[in-house]
């Protein structure tokens, strides 16, 4: 049987970070196994659902280059792939009401009010709380009959069998039992006609011939009555994979108070969208061996749910950080620079740092990439600098002086290389040597350095290499000065020394 596996989020916000990683899991296992990734919404709580969210799943997913073969935007056999849409087509309706007939659920007419008491009074009594038979699991049908006619909202709720042990069969804790006196009725049809995700979820896996179900681990409470719902209905349950939460470093679950956790935000701050992949999928999955770096792909030949830990995994910024600029280094010019340009015209770049103003991200310099027409330019900046860049982001302030001439110098190695004897002649000799735009690369430019330095007497290279690349850039640091050199072209640098000895 191929391998089926689906991501169901519910519409309620942009997808965070332990979204994105059930949604990873499950496409990497698909990939690993040459099966078929779905998507589906699962909006059947309307009071829950974000309207327009759904655009922001399918951004999120292939940002990080998650793949969906069937489901929400891609078609296939089992449409339609919105739960509210399935409800109106009526696709639920002959499960429940087989159900019923079969006497593995029931209607239930609690009012609110009525609910809340049993909550108390539960609480009060020390007891679990939650709908153990209440009321209706053993009334009547006339009792039935008499609350519908007094025009009671009524519920469809699974009666969960008593005196037997459910057993979930879980891919990363193993076997689990729970006495089923334990678990609650669950609703399975609200009083508006909706299906909740108990039912709505398992009756689509099944109709849609799911094989494996990897979803977060708050689920895992609710497994036992997903079982038993198959049970009931006649139905093999796929395979269960619960995820382990997901810890901010100081051990708490990772939420908004850890900062961005919206895989868009990430985005807007200038990671690659392979490089979260990669962290997100090794928050609590080990691929075995030493190597971590990998691409999707290298990702999916190496998935095995037995790589799954079950203890809880870590975010950890540093770690993506790291990640990110490792990726970054190992890209071809070419890919890297349409990254950077892809993020320096998207209009969310600008927005997003517009509201984080002592961030040190320079637009300016962004803005640069946004233009096509320097493309030559562009493409040498990111040579230059991804070495010592992290972010898209950072491209900005570290290319500027690629793209601009410096409209400053570091004022400290500006006192220290005025009160040098030699800088002065330095710069001027440097700048004379510059006859020629034709065809000078990296050793010439060096060859040229060299014979000053000759020239005039200077025991080290240093004091001839520091005050050009500080006339050339500003900065006291940066990338190889006779690669810049090449990269700016003897006119712009000539004019970038000029303009510095006149300043001095
Ligand atoms: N709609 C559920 C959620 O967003 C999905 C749970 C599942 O994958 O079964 O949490």
């Amino acid at each position: 049987m191929s391998v089926r596996v689906r991501y169901a989020p519910s519409p309620t916000g942009s997808p965070h970070v332990g979204n994105i990683r059930t949604a990873l899991f499950n496409d990497l296992f698909a990939r690993r196994h040459g099966g078929t990734n779905i998507l589906r919404i699962e909006d059947t709580d309307r009071s829950r659902s974000v309207p327009g969210c759904e655009a922001d799943i399918v951004e999120s997913l292939k940002y990080v280059g998650i793949q969906w073969q069937e489901g929400y935007g891609a078609g296939g056999d089992c449409g339609p792939y919105v739960q509210s849409e399935r409800s109106l087509a009526g696709l639920y309706d002959p499960h429940w009401n087989r159900l019923i007939e079969s006497g593995f659920a029931y209607w239930a007419f609690d009012t609110p009010q009525e609910l809340e008491e049993m909550r108390k009074s539960q609480t009060d009594q020390g007891l679990a709380t939650g709908y153990f038979g209440g009321a209706w699991r053993d009334a009547s049908e006339v009792e039935r009959e008499k609350a519908r006619a007094e025009g009671r909202p009524g519920v469809v709720r699974l009666r969960i069998p008593r005196d037997e042990t459910i057993i979930v069969m879980d891919g990363v804790r193993g076997k689990i039992e729970y006495p089923s006196n334990t678990l609650d009725d669950p609703v399975l049809i609200k009083s508006d006609g909706m299906p909740t995700y108990h039912f709505a979820a398992m009756v689509d896996d099944h109709l849609m011939g799911v094989t494996h179900i990897f979803r977060g681990e708050e689920w895992l409470g609710s497994a036992p009555k997903h079982i038993v719902l198959f049970k009931s209905l006649g139905w093999d349950p796929p395979e269960m994979v619960h995820l382990p939460v997901i810890k901010g470093r100081d051990g708490s679950k990772l939420s908004k108070r850890h900062g961005d956790t919206a895989a868009l935000d990430f985005r807007r701050q200038g990671y690659l969208g392979v490089a979260l992949a990669n962290f997100i999928a090794l928050i609590g999955w080990s691929p075995g061996g030493d190597k971590e770096v990998m691409s999707i792909n290298e990702m999916a030949e190496a998935f095995e749910i037995r790589g799954i830990q079950p203890s809880s995994g870590v975010f950890d910024l540093d770690k993506l950080m790291w990640m990110q600029g490792v990726h970054v280094r190992g890209m071809d010019t070419g890919s890297l620079l349409s990254e950077v340009k892809g993020y320096a015209s998207n209009p969310e770049t600008e927005s997003y740092w517009a509201a984080h103003p002592d961030s040190g991200v320079n637009m300016r310099g962004l803005s640069y990439f946004a233009d096509d027409s320097r493309h030559d330019l562009q493409a040498s900046a990111v040579e230059l600098v991804k070495e010592r860049v992290t972010t898209l982001a950072d491209f900005g302030k570290a290319s500027l002086f690629v793209l601009e001439a410096p409209s400053s110098y570091e004022e400290a190695a500006l006192v220290k290389w005025k009160a040098v004897p030699t800088t002065s002649q330095v710069v001027q000799s440097v700048a004379e040597g510059l006859t020629t735009d034709a065809g000078m690369g990296p050793s010439d430019f060096e060859g040229l350095l060299r014979s000053v330095q000759t020239s005039l007497r200077i025991e080290k290279l240093g004091p001839v290499v520091h005050p050009v690349r500080l006339a050339l850039t500003g900065a006291s640091t940066g990338p190889g000065l006779f690669e810049l050199m090449a990269v700016l072209g003897s006119t712009d640098c000539r004019e970038r020394l000029e303009r510095f000895l006149a300043d001095l």
